[in-house]
């Protein structure tokens, strides 16, 4: 890694590793494939993967809040971009003035939206989602059958979707895949007939009979593995490389960082790295964490304090002030780093700070 003045961590983000991803997911689906770029992308910035992924040939997008589909619509021209969450009372003419499309989860959100259409007098474009076993968000069963039976409901809406989401497609022998499976035929045969939105990553990898006219991957965009347990399919999106500020020598018995929680057995050198839980780097890494130096690992003592956290640097006599170690890169993926303080990879990612120096790689 380069030295970069001012940088004492950096977070790589490689946009041809995730637009080839994205096209790599596009070639196992049938239908169409859109990309989720909530919570920033993940952390990883919405405003320059979503674009990249645009490029690639990504046409509809996914964010959870209005507002972060509202910061991306410039940014995606011809592009469909519906916000997850739903549509708040009185957000209507937010939606249409931006081009967002709503996602409708209930029968007052559908009355909402067909009424907001009779008063325009022309028909708007809505995604309609089904809750087939969330318990999140969604029309219910009840709410499903009452849709159904009285069609009219839906009176000025341009159904362009229906969607579910599945609870547990990360793990195939889950028996509620097959259920939500089933629950979302039935309910897709008692609607209108409409293009149907289902796989997130991990369900592009359930089979085919998983296929729907839009997938929403978002994870595996970013190189999170979609198959936990197997291979990762996808390529690393990311690396992220954390600068050492001291090493000092200890004598064996000397404490390590807040309240001791590591004891030197043996006399220590300990190298302390600016990244700590104001980074994204939470408490549960402490005395857990693995990080990467020359290839070579080094674990964490210690508690992880707001700002710093502190390796055993006692086998790597090269190590010295201004070297850079490795949390996430060719020798430990998000996944594993994220797996040492029982993390999922998404929360390890969209904890990321600001504070990080993002580059940009471009995309190919
Ligand atoms: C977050 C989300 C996705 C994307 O899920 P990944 O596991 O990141 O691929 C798809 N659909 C819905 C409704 C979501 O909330």
């Amino acid at each position: 890694m380069d030295t970069e003045p001012a940088a004492s961590a950096v977070l790589e983000i490689d946009l041809a590793a995730i637009a080839a991803n994205w096209r790599a997911l596009r070639a196992r689906h049938a239908g169409a494939v859109g990309a989720v770029v909530k919570a920033d992308g993940y952390g990883l910035g919405a405003a320059t993967t979503a674009p990249a992924l645009h490029a690639a040939g990504c046409r509809h997008f996914f964010t959870a809040h209005l507002a972060e589909a509202i910061a991306l619509r410039p940014l995606l021209p011809g592009a469909m971009i519906a916000a997850l969450n739903g549509p708040l009372p009185g957000e209507e003419e937010a939606y249409r003035a931006h081009d967002i499309h709503p996602v409708l989860g209930s029968l007052g959100q559908v009355a909402a939206w067909s009424g907001f259409a009779a008063r325009r007098g022309r028909r708007l474009p809505v995604l309609l989602h089904v809750d087939t076993g969330m318990s999140r968000l969604g029309l219910g069963p009840d709410e499903l059958a009452t849709l159904a039976a009285e069609p009219a409901r839906l009176d000025g809406l341009d159904l362009r979707y229906v969607m579910t989401h599945l609870a547990a497609a990360e793990r195939p022998q889950a028996e509620s895949n097959a259920r939500q499976l089933a629950r979302f035929r039935a309910a897709c045969a008692a609607l209108p007939a409409a293009p149907t939105s289902l796989a997130n990553s991990s369900a592009l990898f359930l089979g085919p009979g998983y296929g729907s006219d839009l997938a929403r991957p978002g994870a595996a965009l970013w190189g999170i593995n979609p198959t936990p347990g197997r291979a990762n399919p996808m390529r690393p999106g990311l690396r992220l490389s954390v600068r050492v500020l001291q090493v000092r020598a200890i004598a064996a018995g000397e404490g390590v960082g807040y309240n001791a929680s590591f004891t030197a057995a043996r006399p220590s050198r300990i190298a302390t790295v600016a990244w700590g839980y104001a980074d994204g780097f939470h408490r549960a890494f402490s005395n857990r964490a693995r990080a990467f130096f020359d290839g070579e690992p080094l674990r964490l003592v210690g508690t992880v304090s707001m700002d710093l956290a502190t390796f055993d640097a006692t086998d790597h006599p090269l190590l010295g002030p201004g070297d850079w170690l490795e949390l996430v890169g060719p020798h430990q993926s998000a996944d594993e780093l994220a797996g040492q303080a029982g993390l999922s990879p998404y929360e390890l990612l969209t904890s990321l700070g600001r504070r990080a120096a993002r580059r940009v790689r471009g995309a190919e």
